[in-house]
């Protein structure tokens, strides 16, 4: 015959008559430790869409889609999924796009639906051929960083011609055809696009 370990019988009576070990959440909220990694918390200012994020995130709880209809970009963060590890934040091009936060366990909720957050940024999208290039913050975040440097590239100076409505893209995106000419290179053209026009021109 086999007898109860004493051991586990005195635990067992002990914690009849203890408090429990655990917090009374949520009536006490949850106090975390410091470097407690908790929910990714997007910056709306800071986050430009470039979709590194959804690149590392180990287990997809960041997604995109690109609306080109629409023009705009739709990131998904669907915190069911998270899995807390920070790659998101450690890998921000901004540096300062997501942070995680200590908030966790008031995440619970009985409908996943709850815990999906979703930003929109605008697509910059080629005229000519319609290829999605980045996002328009993307580019902006990209001119501020490289500065006056930014400028070697014709594509940046026909955003910022375009910003200061120097050249509007509209009406220029009107005349673009397939047979892309010299002078289109003004216009917001994906370096695909670009490249055939220089070859033209060489040739
Ligand atoms: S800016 Fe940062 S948070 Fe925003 S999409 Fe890029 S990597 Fe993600
Ligand atoms: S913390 Fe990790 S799992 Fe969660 S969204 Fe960021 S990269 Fe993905």
């Amino acid at each position: 015959m086999k007898y109860p370990k004493l051991r586990e019988l005195k635990e067992a009576i002990i914690s009849l008559f203890s408090r429990p070990y655990t917090s009374p959440f949520p009536k006490n909220g949850h106090k975390p430790f410091p470097g407690y990694r908790g929910k990714p918390v997007v910056d709306e200012d800071n986050c430009v869409g470039c979709e590194t994020c959804a690149n590392v995130c180990p287990s997809g709880a960041i997604t995109f889609q690109d609306d080109p209809e629409r023009r705009i970009r739709i990131i998904r963060r669907d915190y069911g999924k998270c899995i807390f590890c920070g790659k998101c934040e450690e890998h921000c091009i901004t540096g300062k796009g997501v942070k995680l936060s200590d908030e966790i366990f008031d995440l619970s909720c009985f409908d996943r639906n709850e815990v999906v957050e979703t930003q929109e940024r605008e697509l910059l999208i080629c005229e000519n051929c319609g290829a999605i290039i980045t996002t328009k913050e993307h580019m902006r975040f990209i001119h501020a960083k490289l500065g006056p440097k930014a400028y070697a590239s014709i594509l940046n100076l026909n955003i910022l011609n375009e910003r200061l409505q120097l050249a509007r893209s509209e009406d220029v995106a009107a005349t673009i055809q397939d047979d892309l000419k010299r002078k289109d290179m003004f216009s917001i053209l994906c370096p695909n696009c670009m490249r055939k026009i220089q070859l033209k021109t060489l040739l």
